[in-house]
């Protein structure tokens, strides 16, 4: 195993009150330039970032928990990301696979072979894009099946492209007033643990299981997709036995379950793959995020008579699986072996549920506490009720960033402080982001 060393000094630093001088300045040309429709987190620009941190352009040194919503595990500027980049923009940025292909691209299919669940025969195609990826994951289950219904779930999050916000669960701020959406798409509940009464997974499975074939019909249904632990809906991690049910039944009727593992991919929960936690074997999985330490890439894996059964040219893009981007993900998924990430977000994830588990105890406005790995999540609610208290959650994430550490929030309800950490990030610098954060509710929750 590979040390993992830093190229910056892995501090938090406060020069100036945040945002400082220089974001404001860029903050007041960006509202003349760019869509308001686009929104950021921080006001805080970027300069520089390095394994657990990022540095301003006022020479603030913050504490990154959110890896740039999961992309950046082997953190922003890992070295041999850094060469390989450099090592394939000095031989050739592009030439376009479907006009003359190259080998990095057949390695990064090679390598997703063997990372992704199941040992059954695989095909691969490469994207830009998360919402690429589940667009073509849909376009293939439809051809191969014949079928054209799709079955996402409650609080699902799969993309804002038109296809993935039909799939995508929550209005505002991903679908409101862009429709018409896409046909065919229907929404099935989601095992919710904390909301859902603790209805066992297998039960609330087999819920979903029969409003399907009560409302659909299964031998109309293509795919089933679904986030193994969900993101933007919320980090909600389905009882033991929803997964597997549904995949069950999923074989038994021909239907083709796509796990979108976008966001849990490539260690982030402590494995491989987050499907890995259960023994689930997805028919097709969607990558991104993680994939390429921080290029953008996407991916689809999946068995080799669903995507062989497409004609030559019904799959790709100009730019999909770029030559740097592959490059990238090569030297990413190298340094997730090397570093052994898998264990170290295993590490995080027991550090952190340490503290989160006992600071509940204290404060009643945690409703929940729940993740896996380096996908950690905070449910914040009225004490005594599981009514959602957004403006707590929002207070919480805004007093962290003042503080100089950076924070998600997500959820249906908005609600959820999510963290996301780089898995590079150092003892000492989650140690004390956690002393930040856990400083922060305690203030702000009582
Ligand atoms: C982020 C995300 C997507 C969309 O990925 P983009 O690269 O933003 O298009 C799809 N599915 C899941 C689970 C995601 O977290």
């Amino acid at each position: 195993m590979t040390e993992i060393s830093y190229r910056l000094p892995q501090r938090r630093v406060l020069s100036t009150a945040l945002p400082g001088p220089r974001s404001q300045e860029l903050a007041a040309r960006r509202k003349a330039a760019v869509a308001a429709g686009v929104g950021s987190t921080a006001p805080v620009y970027a300069a520089d970032a390095d394994g657990g941190v990022i540095v301003d352009v006022d020479g603030n040194s913050l504490i990154d928990l959110a890896a740039g919503i999961a992309v950046t595990n082997v953190g922003a500027s890992h070295p041999k990301v850094v060469a390989a980049v450099r090592d394939q923009i000095e031989r050739f940025a592009h030439t376009c696979f479907m006009v003359t292909p190259y080998e990095a691209y057949i390695q990064v299919c090679e390598e997703l072979s063997a990372l992704t669940p199941g040992d059954h025969e695989k095909r691969s195609v490469l994207f830009n894009s998360g919402a690429e990826a589940v667009e073509n994951a849909i376009k293939v289950a439809r051809l191969a099946t014949g079928r054209t219904a799709v079955v996402a779930f409650d609080h699902a999050y799969h993309g804002r492209t038109n296809l993935t916000m039909a799939l995508t669960a929550k209005s505002m701020p991903y679908k409101s007033h862009f429709g018409p959406f896409a046909p065919e798409v229907y929404r099935m509940p989601m095992s919710y643990p904390f909301r859902d009464g603790g209805l066992d997974g297998v039960a609330a499975a087999r819920e979903a299981i029969s409003r399907i074939e009560k409302q659909i019909g299964a031998d109309s249904v293509a795919a089933i997709i679904i986030e193994p632990i969900q993101g933007e809906g919320g980090f909600i991690v389905p009882a033991a036995g929803f997964l597997p049910t549904l995949v069950e039944w999923a074989r038994a009727n021909g239907v083709v379950f796509i796990a979108d593992e976008v966001q849990t991919g490539f260690a982030r929960t402590g494995e491989w793959f987050a499907c890995d936690h259960e023994g689930v074997v997805p028919d097709i999985i969607t990558m991104a995020k993680g994939i390429a330490g921080g290029m953008p890439l996407s991916a689809i894996t999946g068995r080799a008579d669903l995507l062989d059964a497409v004609h030559a040219g019904g799959l790709g893009g100009t730019y999909g699986g770029n030559p740097v981007a592959c490059a990238a993900a090569l030297a990413a998924i190298e340094a997730i072996r090397d570093h052994d990430l898998p264990a170290r977000a295993k590490h995080i994830g027991e550090v952190a549920m340490a503290r989160f588990t006992a600071l509940a105890q204290e404060i009643p406005a945690i409703g929940d506490v729940r993740g896996r790995g380096a996908m950690l999540a905070l449910e914040f609610v009225r004490p005594g009720t599981t009514e959602p208290d957004a403006a707590l959650t929002a207070a919480i994430a805004k007093r962290c960033l003042e503080q100089g550490v950076i924070t998600l929030t997500c959820g249906t309800f908005g609600n959820v402080i999510r963290l996301l950490p780089p898995l590079v990030i150092s003892d000492e610098l989650l140690d004390e982001a956690l002393t930040v954060l856990c400083t922060a509710i305690g203030d702000l929750a009582n």
